[in-house]
């Protein structure tokens, strides 16, 4: 019996790429001998987008559709994809065909080999704006530092699970998973290949500054507690200093030696009021993490599809 591949597709304001992201799977499956279905999921787009799904879930037996009752963002809209997703593997990849399909023959070809998971690593590309390459290095190198994960840069959403790996992911219930970092730290069989990114075929980048700024914090806090025992240990590293410092002041105040004051006073206190500002706000994101688990809401809501499923999860 052919084995059967899910695809699973985020799409967020892209109507202009989803013609073309299916034909051109399409035409790779042609190639290869397997079954697919592809679950395209409409993640609360405000333009045609959910018109054009329905365009060519109309016209085929194996197109799916999930439509989100919001925007919940890209990594809820892949792990709700997942959690439909009938194939003996399941590979998610993006709307804008900067994930390359014809990678998808290499990596079906890997995980017959007995990799679980193979997954992809953009290879440095020159098109790409300096800012948004060095961002992403500093992002993983600062990843990798603060937290006990070990991503490689350059590590994307494009990735093949197998469906032992899926179902391992269905009792995942964080609020906001982070994928990349999530699957390593899975464990299983992994294998990487490198890939040259496409430019993106129509439409803008939708990771904003903020929201990738966004993804670094919440990817560092959501693996590790490091941040907390950095601030822990700057704090020490500072009591030390000020205890050193101490027999000096009391030297210049007994012998009246004359310090002027105000330009060392006012750089410690925006100093260290920073500073304080920065570690308040670190255990506020734990704090924020908790309460926000704690609610125990649903992920996200789906608020139409032709699978048969509930509405949430
Ligand atoms: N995406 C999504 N929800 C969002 C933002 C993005 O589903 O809130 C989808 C988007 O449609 C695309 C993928 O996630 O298929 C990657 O987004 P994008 O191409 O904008 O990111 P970049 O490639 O620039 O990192
Ligand atoms: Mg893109």
């Amino acid at each position: 019996m052919r084995k059967l591949v899910s695809i699973v597709i985020p799409a967020y304001n892209e109507a202009d790429n989803i013609f073309v992201i299916i034909e051109n799977i399409k035409t790779v499956f042609k190639t290869i001998d397997y079954d697919f279905e592809v679950i395209l999921v409409d993640d609360g787009s405000s333009d045609s987008t959910l018109k054009r799904v329905k365009e060519v879930v109309e016209v085929s037996s194996n197109i799916y559709f999930l439509e989100f009752s919001k925007n919940f963002g890209h990594q809820l809209a892949v792990k709700a994809g997942m959690d439909h997703a009938f194939g003996d593997c399941v590979i998610s990849m993006d709307c804008d065909l900067q994930h390359p399909p014809e990678l998808i023959p290499e990596m079906l070809a890997k995980w017959e080999e007995g990799f679980e998971v193979v997954y992809t690593i953009r290879a440095e590309d020159k098109s790409l704006s300096k800012a948004k390459r060095s961002s992403s290095n500093i992002f993983y190198k600062t990843l990798n530092w603060l937290s006990d994960i070990d991503l490689e840069p350059g590590s994307a959403d494009f990735r093949l699970l197998d469906q032992k790996v899926v179902n391992v992911f269905r009792n995942f219930q964080e609020n906001e998973p982070f994928l990349r970092g999530l699957v390593k730290w899975l464990g299983f069989n992994q294998y990487a290949i490198k890939y040259m990114p496409a430019e993106r075929f129509s439409g803008k980048s939708k990771y904003t500054v903020k929201k990738m700024m966004h993804l670094a914090l919440h990817g560092v806090t959501s693996f590790s507690i490091k941040p907390l025992y950095t601030a822990v240990y700057l704090g020490f590293i500072f009591s030390i200093a000020s205890i050193l410092y101490i027999p000096y002041v009391l030297y210049a105040f007994i012998y009246g030696v004359e310090v002027s004051g105000w330009a060392s006073t006012i750089m410690t206190i925006v100093f260290f009021g920073g500073l304080q500002l920065i570690i308040l706000g670190i255990i506020g994101i734990y704090v924020g993490k908790m309460f926000m688990q704690g609610k125990n809401r649903p992920n996200y809501i789906v608020r139409s599809t032709n699978l048969k499923v509930n509405g949430t999860a």
